[in-house]
């Protein structure tokens, strides 16, 4: 699959940033400077990997600072950011035309790219979403080609319009439009010629296709697998003709990733779709975020560290802050912070800091299984409301009778009881010894 290498290495790179807790500079740049490498050794374009680098330095090492993420943490959202920008942010439709005019879509690229497999592929999206599609063969120097779209096309349903070989590709295309206005296609998609290699005469033809009919929409087909070759012709195809969309096919069998990662940065133009295998269905809408969080390998983590920017009540936080810092916190803080948790929906990104929980110390954050932690604090919870609220505001009046009550009460053994309140009392010691350390909460912005 793409990308395995490449988040194989910068997962690698993460795990060292947060087994550090807290980070120097340096420890940022030698981290970079990996994900650098592995950039590189994906096959992501030289100066895209430069300026990459550079932002994401900038920001790491900026005020862009999240209350509430240690910085390793804070890298990784940064990365996860930068890589979703490079590959173009926002998910790319195909535009069609507005009501019941025909929209007409000019497909293009080099032989063996996937062309014809593409364009049969995206006829039967276009089908699933109402329309009625018209596949034009415009590739007349290759019969098989002709061929190929008819049994792909029917493979679909979908309707193949031809005129066999003798016909220039723009008096085809010109044919096909009085076709489709007859038999009420609205989308109509040119399937053209392409060469072994980036070739005038092949220009020529498309830009013939293009002035003959209005093309709504040009979109390219490119291989993953030949890397930059891919962003190349891309570039070459953008400045002759002009391309509104790229279509990168066989990520499926690419195991770098680079075409996918360099194509917007360097042309402009965004991915629409990717190819993931041969088969008619394997055609993907690109979603730049999800293709990112693929990447990264950590969708859960990202979508964690996501919730802790989530606003907090800022009184409420202010109050618990000050709390903290005189190590007044008590139990019933601890079941209002647990009410803020639950409205942060994740626990992994705030878990290091629960007293009791995890470490308090370092901002570190600690390799979670979420789904015990979850478990645990749920039993948390409930030993907790079976203490009476004065209990509740004076941990230290717990004797063994009291927590014989509560362990009754929350259905839980002593000994769960007993290591709760051993727990809670070391980090009450713990907030005590670091007053600064919770600054953040209900600081300025008024986030965790
Ligand atoms: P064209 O010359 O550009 O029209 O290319 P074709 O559509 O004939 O495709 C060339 C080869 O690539 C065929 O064997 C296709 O089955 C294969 N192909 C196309 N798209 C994909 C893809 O996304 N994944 C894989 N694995 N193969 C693909």
């Amino acid at each position: 699959m793409a990308f395995d290498s490449l988040s194989a290495k910068l997962q690698n790179v993460f795990k060292n940033l947060r087994s550090k807790g807290r980070l120097t500079e340096d420890d940022v740049k030698a981290a970079l400077r990996e994900v650098k490498m592995a950039l590189l050794e994906a096959d992501v374009n030289f100066k895209v990997v430069k300026g990459f680098v550079k932002d994401v330095q900038e920001r790491a090492v900026g005020q862009d600072v999240m209350n509430g993420l240690n910085p390793g943490q804070m890298v990784i959202k940064i990365v996860n950011e930068e890589l979703v920008r490079l590959m173009g942010s926002d998910t790319t439709e195909i535009e069609l035309q507005p009501g019941s005019a025909i929209t007409v879509i000019m497909m293009a690229g080099l032989q063996g790219a996937g062309k014809t497999t593409t364009t049969a592929k995206l006829a039967g999206k276009f089908k699933l979403k109402g329309k009625k599609p018209l596949l034009v063969a415009c590739d007349v120097y290759r019969p098989a080609a002709i061929k190929q779209l008819q049994i792909n096309g029917e493979k679909q349903g979908v309707e193949v319009f031809s005129m066999g070989e003798n016909h220039k590709p723009a008096n085809i295309a010109r044919a096909a439009m009085e076709h489709a206005q007859k038999n009420g296609n609205n989308v109509v998609i040119l399937d053209t010629a392409g060469r072994l290699h980036i070739d005038e005469d092949m220009m020529a033809e498309l830009q013939e296709i293009k002035e003959t009919v209005t093309v709504h929409q040009t979109i390219l087909v490119v291989d993953a697998m030949t890397g930059q070759d891919a962003v190349n012709v891309a570039s070459s195809f953008n400045e002759k003709i002009g391309i509104d969309g790229v279509i990168v096919t066989k990520l499926d069998g690419d195991t770098r990733g680079g075409a996918a990662l360099s194509i917007k940065a360097v042309t402009g133009r965004p991915i629409l779709y990717v190819g993931m295998g041969e088969k008619l269905s394997d055609l993907e809408q690109f979603y730049p975020d999800r293709m990112a969080s693929r990447i990264l390998g950590m969708g859960d983590v990202l979508t964690l560290i996501e919730k802790a920017g989530v606003e907090m009540d800022e009184e409420k936080a202010r109050q618990m802050t000050e709390k903290m810092k005189k190590a007044g916190f008590d139990f019933e803080d601890y079941l209002e912070s647990m009410k803020q948790m639950e409205n942060m929906g994740g626990l992994s990104s705030v878990m290091g800091m629960m007293p009791g929980l995890g470490g308090m110390g370092g901002g570190k954050m600690p390799e979670i299984d979420s789904e015990a932690g979850e478990k645990q604090m749920a039993r948390m919870e409930a030993m907790i409301h079976s203490m009476t609220v004065e209990e509740r505001q004076n941990p230290d009046k717990l004797n063994p009778s009291r927590k014989h009550r509560i362990a009754k009460g929350a259905g839980v053994d002593i000994s769960e009881v007993n290591r709760m309140v051993k727990q809670f009392n070391e980090s009450r010691k713990m907030m005590k010894k670091l007053p600064g350390m919770m600054g953040g909460m209900g600081g300025k912005k008024g986030r965790f």
